[in-house]
């Protein structure tokens, strides 16, 4: 640390991406992302006289993709604010209303969420999973913070019914609800709907995950218009051109494609089931998940020891040392093929493990 460095930062412990090799070579399985690339849709859109337009600033209001969101989810154009990615609308998001009551969430789940209440001076509370690795709805009830649940959750990839989400907005008027829907594409509801009902709700998805965008860094919120009012007067203290030009033509070309949409989402759910079928015959637990992601534990090797075995074989996972999912990896539910090369390697690991 400088002698420069704010002291009030002098206790942030950035988040810590997943590896993003380079060069390639591996059968990359650690970041959440998809094995299919974007829509041919999103190519078509980004023509040469596209990358001329470069030499204007984009269009701060993001206008193409935001209708293209309201006319998708049948909401308000005004209540939508889009973002460089998910991770922006949810700092904007939790500097806009948690300073002065706070923020709750689960003891496992996103970790940025503690990195931005971290970085802009918010307190926070932690309510532990279940010991399956639930979100109990209850569990929030008595506490004072506003709340936010990722759903599916973070690293667990279990997913609580709308029906549940329901409760807890209707429940709590003076709070704030946020729910985080990175993962919601891979077989779970959207609550999007219930915005338009409740003014204390507020619906975040993004791009990267199940719409094959990562790189493009799309992500947005939806919630009643007096909320959206609230975020934009932060986005437009901050970076009124968040999103570049490209990636909203990107963004709306992609929203587009419906077909292919529903062919990839299809496609990841049956080798999220495919990947859990295998896990388990090799001796594993795996955590129900609604994810493009499964966490998975083996009584035989650590977390740690597995992570670090396949990456000396060429696969990448993710590992969270040190809390309650020490024990587990997570594994992205590539494609049929890095999924294959995935369960040969575990069978190779194994079998050594066994031997030792
Ligand atoms: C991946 C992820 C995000 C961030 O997505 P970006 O749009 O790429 O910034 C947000 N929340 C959760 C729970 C995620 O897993």
């Amino acid at each position: 640390m400088s002698r420069f460095f704010s002291t009030d930062l002098k206790d942030l412990n950035p988040y810590i991406p997943g590896e993003q090799p380079v060069s390639g070579g591996f059968v990359k399985l650690n970041t959440n992302e998809s094995p299919f690339p974007p829509s041919p849709e999103v190519k078509k859109a980004l023509d040469e006289s596209r990358v001329s337009e470069l030499r204007l600033y984009s269009d701060p209001t993001a206008k193409t993709l935001t209708d293209a969101i309201a006319r998708y989810y049948g909401v308000p154009s005004d209540s939508i604010v889009t973002s460089n990615g998910s991770d922006e609308i949810l700092a904007f998001i939790i500097k806009a209303f948690c300073k002065d009551r706070g923020l709750a969430f689960a003891d496992v789940t996103y970790g940025f969420y503690e990195v931005f209440c971290k970085l802009f001076g918010v307190e926070f509370v932690t309510v532990p999973l279940d010991r399956d690795f639930k979100i109990d709805v209850n569990d929030y009830k008595g506490l004072s913070q506003n709340i936010i649940i990722a759903n599916p959750n973070a690293q667990t990839g279990v997913y609580i019914p709308v029906s549940d989400i329901k409760t807890l907005v209707s429940e709590n008027k003076e709070r704030l609800v946020i729910i985080d829907e990175a993962y919601v594409d891979f077989g779970g509801e959207s609550v999007i709907p219930l915005t338009r009902e409740y003014d204390n709700l507020v619906v975040v998805q993004t791009f990267s995950k199940s719409r094959s965008l990562a790189g493009a860094r799309i992500g947005f919120m939806v919630a009643d218009a007096a909320l959206a009012a609230d975020v934009k007067k932060i986005k437009y203290s901050f970076n009124p051109y968040n999103l570049n030009r490209l990636s909203i033509l990107a963004g709306a070309a992609a929203l587009a494609d419906k077909e292919y949409f529903v062919k990839t989402t299809a496609e990841i759910i049956k080798n999220r089931e495919f990947l859990t079928d295998s896990l388990k015959l090799m001796g594993f637990k795996v955590i129900d998940s609604k994810a493009n992601f499964v966490l998975a534990s083996h009584g035989a090797e650590s977390g740690r020891d597995l992570y670090l075995a396949l990456k000396k074989e060429g696969v990448l996972v993710r590992h969270f040392p040190g809390g309650r999912i020490d024990d587990f990896i997570r594994i992205t539910v590539g494609s049929a093929e890095e999924l294959a090369v995935l369960i040969q390697k575990l069978g190779i690991i194994l079998q050594g493990a066994e031997n030792a």
